[in-house]
C-alpha cells in the first residue's frame, strides 16, 4: 500500500509524477505553502510593511494566493487589500465577483469591485459583438491592467500580487517566443518592475506551482472558489498553447518546470542584450503611464468609439 512519503499517512491525495512523491492532505497543503514562501524569499517578493493589492477574481489561483498571503498578514509582516475586475462576461463573472466579496469580508480587508462598464462604458461581451474586434483576451488584459494599476495607487499599495501559476508562465514564455515578441518575453518573471513610478511592481508568488495543484489546494483547504472557465478562453492563442503543453506534460511531467527554470536562466542575458528602448510618458488622454503618446487602453477605446470615464 502506498503511504505519504513525508509522514506515512495511508490517505494519499496526490502523486507527483515528476518527483515520485506521494502526499497526504496535510503534507500536500504544507508543501504548497512552503513552495510559495520559497519563491517569495528567493525572489525577494515581499518586504516587511508592504501593502499588497491582490488581483482577486474569485478563481482558484487568486483565492489560493490570498489564502497564502494572509499568513503573512496574520504575522503582521504585510497588509492586504484586494481588487476584483468585472469585465462584463455574462453568465461567468458574476459568480466570481460574489465569491471575491465573501473572501474580502471574511478577512476584513479593503476591497473594490470595478467594472469595464463603469470605467469605459462598454462590457467585454459588447465589445465581442462589434465587428472587426481584436479578440477578447487582448482587450481584457489591457483594460484589466489599466484598472488594477489605478486601484493600486488609490489604495496606496506597494505591490500588486497576481495568481499566475506555472502553467500561465510557461504558456507566456512559449507564446511570446513563438510570436517573436522578445520585448514581452523580457517582462516575464516573478516581479515586474517598471521605470515609471506610476506603475506598482507586480509579484507572482505562485509561478512555480502547477495549475492543477492549486485547484487541489483550494479543495483541500475548503476555500470557496469559482471553478468555471471563461467562455472566451478557448478562442485565444494562449488556449491553443495551453493544450499543447498539457499534452506534452502527459509523457514529460517535468516539461513546465524545465521551461520555466531554463527561461529564468537565460532571462538575464536576454535583458542585457535586448534593452527596451521605451521611455515612459503619460498618456495624453487618461494620464496613465505609456510608452506612446496615447496608451493602449485609450487606443483600443478610440477604435471602439469610447473613452475612459475618469
Ligand atoms: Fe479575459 Fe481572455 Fe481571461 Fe477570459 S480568457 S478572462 S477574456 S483574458
Ligand atoms: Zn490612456
Amino acid at each position: 500500500m502506498e503511504i505519504c512519503t513525508k509522514c506515512g499517512n495511508p490517505k494519499i491525495v496526490i502523486r507527483r509524477k515528476q518527483s515520485g512523491q506521494a502526499l497526504c492532505q496535510d503534507c500536500f497543503v504544507e508543501s504548497i505553502q512552503k513552495k510559495a514562501i520559497k519563491t517569495i524569499k528567493k525572489e525577494k517578493l515581499l518586504e516587511k510593511g508592504d501593502k499588497v493589492l491582490v488581483a482577486l477574481s474569485g478563481g482558484k489561483d487568486s483565492v489560493t494566493l490570498l489564502d497564502i498571503l494572509d499568513t503573512f498578514r496574520q504575522r503582521n509582516i504585510i497588509d492586504l487589500c484586494a481588487v476584483t475586475v468585472d469585465e462584463g462576461i455574462g453568465g461567468y463573472r458574476q459568480d466570481g465577483v460574489a465569491i471575491a466579496i465573501n473572501h474580502a469580508k471574511r478577512l476584513g480587508i479593503e476591497h473594490k469591485v470595478v467594472s469595464f462598464e463603469e470605467s469605459y462604458g462598454i462590457t467585454l461581451d459588447e465589445i465581442m459583438n462589434r465587428p472587426n474586434h481584436r479578440g477578447s483576451c487582448t482587450y481584457c488584459g489591457v483594460f484589466r491592467r489599466w484598472i488594477i494599476n489605478r486601484v493600486a495607487r488609490e489604495f496606496g499599495a506597494s505591490k500588486i500580487a497576481t495568481g499566475h501559476n506555472l502553467d500561465d508562465e510557461t504558456q507566456a514564455i512559449l507564446m511570446n517566443y513563438l510570436e517573436g515578441n522578445i520585448d514581452n518575453l523580457t517582462k516575464i518573471g516573478p516581479i515586474t518592475d517598471s521605470k515609471s513610478p506610476l506603475f506598482t511592481p507586480k509579484i507572482k508568488p505562485l509561478r512555480e506551482i502547477p495549475e492543477k495543484e492549486i485547484g487541489l489546494y483550494a479543495i483541500a483547504r475548503e476555500l470557496e472558489v469559482h471553478f468555471a472557465g471563461c467562455p472566451y478562453s478557448q478562442e485565444s492563442f494562449r488556449g491553443e498553447i495551453g493544450e499543447i503543453i498539457k499534452n506534452l506534460s502527459k509523457d514529460h511531467p517535468t516539461i513546465m518546470y524545465s521551461t520555466l527554470s531554463g527561461f529564468d536562466k537565460i532571462k538575464k542575458a536576454l535583458k542585457k542584450e535586448y534593452k527596451s528602448e521605451f521611455e515612459f510618458e503619460r498618456c495624453s488622454i487618461c494620464g496613465e503611464p505609456s510608452s506612446n503618446k496615447v496608451c493602449r487602453a485609450c487606443t483600443f477605446l478610440e477604435e471602439l468609439d469610447k473613452k475612459v470615464i475618469l
